[in-house]
């Protein structure tokens, strides 16, 4: 089932796709047989997404952005295309009685009516086969099959798939084991929490109208500052990104044997889009192969043999190129080939950064904006930080940070709440940690996830790769990284989970601790993601062999982490009635997957700060197909701006925990 086909906007291209074009990308549904064939796809650095869905039968599914040839790479790993339902579990297994402890049974109502979800573990493992039977209100009752959890060969638990509507509020369940075993529980409430306050007359709320590039979202940053100059100050982060900006290439022959990989020294915005390089035949015999660089052109005269014939192979030209004296431009063979091939005459060829942006869109390095809300912005305040778009494609997550900001400057002159908050905490909002992934998200490859810094050899750099390059920047921090032995990253260049050369190889990822090092008064932050709807904080990360997890907060802390989400869930609930499960809600190995080098495991490690990880975006419960369904990275507007509504009532009820949290000390 394809979701969504991510269109390219490159009108400099081709209508017909050539060896320079990068292949199409889609939004899919996988399944793979068990949560093993998960982890293999996570090993491999699939582009996945945060959507993970366990199925009745033990298969799970995962949305996952893939083009053509990434797709043939996942099969032998396990994976197919979803399509249609699963079959049910099967039933009666045999074997001697198990003894089954309920972790979890609660009820919530969304929008949508009542739902039930219930955790359980048997003695059995994860062989066990369990159904629920639920009892509700007039005698009202279901039943529902369980799935066991395994993850890196660690049973986990059962639980259901994903939440079941119930119609009424269920009551009680009973969990009865293939094997015999049996166990009953009360059902709870969730999230339960804290109910945020409804009566609030004057609160002003929703001040989004569209998705926002990073230009705009720093815009709206400077003249939030403007606007409210005695609440807000602006942080320029000290780390330049690389910028909007490519070298400009060619690709000049007949790939993989006869061609020729031509890239410009300089930018594509600083030169290198003017320059052009031409292959021509001397017309004469016995020539040697020459090359005459003549202002913005590269001329390359080939060699020929006896009867005139050019005989110049990639591998010669590339050579002669490079190191023409002065040559503003490199030349490589296509890929591994080793250029063997005689290349053919070529006439006068541009090159091109193949950027799609205006050109008004700047192609300097970037200067990331944090706007710092608060009347004592002194250090004396539990400071709150909130950080978005590390991932470019998440085009709602600024819009999270921007709405919860205006909130707060807007409604502080007349919400008591309000002003109560902004003389208790110190918070600062970066709404874009990756502004040129984001403007690469924007006006070229909207499925871009990662940077747009090139850290790829020459034989993984040809145009038609383009759309591969780049760091993921939430596996480039330091604690529990790939380079530290944990798992969920990647060392492959091309892969949607590349780590980088090396920890906080990118400015990127600097300056997010840089915030953290530089006001130690920061002591919770979250970091905004989409999509799937989790609420998440550490560990993120395991070495895969035995699943030894970073160091798992205490008993204490888990409580705190647990009781906070209660309240926060119940803020974002309120907006449009969108629950967050409790199934996606806990440490991110449990309910997610390892996650190798992220921020929120860093700040929690090393600086002590409590990091929280949203992914806005829960699915949508389709009545019709009774089946609850995806949302996606760039939903339709309508759509976008209600999680951003939701999710930065979210944010608002965090800086609230947060400075709670000042007065439990
Ligand atoms: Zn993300």
């Amino acid at each position: 089932m394809v979701l969504t086909t991510f269109v390219a906007a490159e009108p400099s291209l081709p209508a017909v796709a050539g060896p320079a074009d990068p292949e199409p990308a889609s939004l899919v549904t996988l399944t793979v047989p068990d949560r093993a064939a998960l982890e293999r796809l996570v090993g491999s650095g699939a582009d996945l997404t945060g959507r993970v869905r366990p199925q009745p039968d033990g298969s799970i599914r995962v949305d996952a952005v893939v083009t053509p040839s990434g797709l043939a790479e996942l099969r032998p790993l396990g994976a197919t295309l979803a399509t249609g339902t699963p079959a049910p579990a099967p039933e009666d297994r045999g074997g001697t009685k198990d003894r089954i402890v309920v972790e979890r049974a609660v009820w919530f109502q969304s929008r949508d009516g009542y739902f039930l979800s219930v955790e359980a573990s048997s003695s059995a493992g994860a062989d066990a086969a369990l159904t629920v039977t639920w009892k509700g209100k007039g005698g009202a009752t279901g039943q529902v099959e369980m799935v066991p959890y395994v993850d890196a060969g660690a049973y986990l638990g059962h639980q259901f798939s994903v939440p079941v509507p119930a119609g009424v509020r269920p009551d009680r369940v009973t969990i009865t084991s293939a094997a015999g075993g049996v166990a009953e529980a009360r059902v709870g409430e969730w999230p339960d929490g804290e109910r945020p306050d409804r009566d609030r007359p004057g609160y002003q709320k929703d001040f989004i109208t569209q998705y926002m590039p990073p230009a705009q979202l720093n815009a709206r940053v400077k003249d939030l500052h403007r606007r409210f100059p005695a609440l807000t100050e602006i942080i320029e982060l000290p780390h330049l990104t690389n910028g909007y900006r490519r070298h400009a290439q060619a690709l000049i022959g007949t790939p993989p044997g006869a061609a020729v990989v031509v890239t410009s020294r300089a930018y594509g915005s600083e030169g290198g889009n003017d320059l052009a390089v031409e292959l021509s035949d001397p017309g004469a015999a016995d020539r040697t192969l020459a090359v005459v660089v003549d202002g913005k052109q590269v001329r390359v005269s080939l060699a020929t043999d006896g009867s005139g014939a050019p005989v110049s192979t990639a591998a010669e030209v590339a050579a002669a190129i490079t190191g023409a004296p002065g040559s503003p431009v490199t030349a490589a063979t296509y890929r591994t080939d080793p250029g063997a091939g005689v290349l053919a005459p070529a006439p006068l060829t541009q090159l091109s950064d193949f950027l799609g942006a205006p050109a008004d869109v700047s192609r300097e390095p970037w200067r990331v904006l944090a706007l710092r809300i608060g009347t004592h912005r002194d250090g004396s305040r539990t400071g709150v930080l909130a950080y978005a778009q590390e991932h470019a494609r998440e085009w709602v997550t600024p819009l999270v940070t921007i709405e919860a900001a205006e909130r707060l400057l807007r409604n502080y002159p007349r919400d008591p709440a309000t002003r109560k908050l902004l003389r208790r905490a110190d918070i600062f909002i970066v709404p874009t940690v990756n502004p040129d992934g984001a403007n690469y998200s924007f006006y070229d490859f909207n499925a871009q996830r990662k940077n747009m810094t090139n850290h790829c050899p020459a034989a993984q750099s040809d145009p038609a790769l383009r759309n591969t390059w780049g760091v993921d920047v939430n596996r480039n921090y330091a604690v529990g990284s790939l380079f530290d032995g944990y798992f969920g990253a990647s060392a492959n260049c091309q892969s949607g989970t590349y780590a980088g050369p090396g920890e906080h190889s990118e400015p990127e990822s600097r300056n997010v601790i840089w915030l953290a090092e530089t006001y130690p008064n920061i002591r919770f932050a979250l970091n905004v993601h989409s999509y799937g709807g989790y609420f998440m904080w550490p560990p993120g990360a395991y070495r895969l062999d035995g699943r030894v997890t970073l160091p798992r907060p205490s008993r204490q802390q888990e409580a705190y982490f647990l009781r906070s989400a209660r309240t926060i869930l119940e803020a974002i609930a309120a907006e449009r009635g969108t629950v967050t499960w409790p199934q996606q809600t806990g440490p991110v190995t449990d309910v997610l997957y390892s996650a190798a080098g992220n921020s929120a495991d860093e700040l929690w490690y090393d600086h002590g700060v409590y990091g929280w990880d949203f992914e806005v975006g829960s699915d949508l419960w389709n009545p019709r197909t009774g089946a609850w369904e995806g949302v996606g990275f760039q939903p339709p507007f309508a759509e976008g701006h209600a999680e951003a509504m939701e999710f930065a009532a979210g944010l608002i009820s965090l800086i609230g925990v947060a400075a709670d949290y000042r007065e439990d000390r």
